[in-house]
């Protein structure tokens, strides 16, 4: 049973079950999609009908962000752990290595993905990268035929969000693709253009900190946390 979060229902998962659960995904027939919802997400759904039916209909919900662990908590239904949607593929992507399994990467500025394709490819070895496509493009149909010319095992979504979740949900009926992962700016950080906190910034639950010190324009879109916390404080009075 998923734990609901202001509508969003999230899966209990550690992350070794996560990662199982992923890794199981990617071997069942049809094309599955995980995503990663953070208070921002979170409250972007309840603003937009379309976007809560995409995140609550995929097969995997993975809390992303210590603000939806506060958030479960306060309501009383405590998740087991925060899940960094980056985290779970790194974990994945290190498991499918070692079979020689597949990944496409799609989204962002063009050259990005390409260049974090390079890095994953050293990283995680034996990950085979099957092909890439910038997050700029009008028309879907070309992009799922690149993508089904190739039938990749895991399609890594990078498009922001709500529009990744959108474009999985309206997409996978005709994608041969196992598993789909949105994961917002991710590429970017595979790439290396974007530097993730400092592990010290993340074991406290600051890492939303370190990004707006890095970035002071993300201000206005994280005036959304305090926000999601006084809808969850709203929520759980009534
Ligand atoms: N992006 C994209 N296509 C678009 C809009 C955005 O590929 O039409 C990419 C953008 O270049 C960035 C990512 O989507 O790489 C969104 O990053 P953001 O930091 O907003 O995501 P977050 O990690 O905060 O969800």
């Amino acid at each position: 049973m998923r734990i609901d979060v202001l509508g969003v229902g999230f899966d209990n998962l550690t992350m070794t079950e996560a990662v199982s659960r992923g890794a199981a995904l990617l071997e069942e027939p049809g094309c599955h999609y995980v995503v990663t919802p953070n208070p921002e997400i979170v409250e972007v759904c309840r603003g937009n009908p379309a976007a809560m039916q995409a995140v609550n209909g995929a097969d995997l919900v993975l809390p992303d962000g210590i603000g939806v662990i506060y958030g479960a908590k306060i309501l009383g239904t405590p998740l087991r752990a925060k899940l960094p949607g980056i985290d779970f593929a790194a974990a994945l992507m290190t498991q499918m290595g070692r079979e020689g399994k597949s990944v496409f990467l799609l989204g962002a500025k063009p050259g990005v993905a390409d260049a974090a394709g390079e890095k994953l490819r050293e990283r995680f070895p034996g990950l085979v990268i099957a092909g890439t496509n910038d997050g700029y493009f009008q028309d879907d149909d070309p992009v799922v035929e690149k993508i089904n010319a190739v039938q990749p095992d895991l399609l890594l979504v990078c498009l922001g969000a709500p529009k990744q979740e959108l474009w999985m949900q309206r997409n996978a009926p005709r994608l041969r693709v196992g598993l789909m992962a949105g994961l917002g700016g991710s590429l970017d950080v595979f790439a290396g253009n974007v530097k993730r906190a400092p592990k010290f910034f993340q074991k406290l639950g600051l890492e939303w900190f370190y990004r707006l010190i890095k970035e002071p324009k993300r201000i206005g879109r994280m005036m959304k946390l305090p926000l999601f916390l006084v809808h969850v404080a709203g929520a759980k009075n009534k």
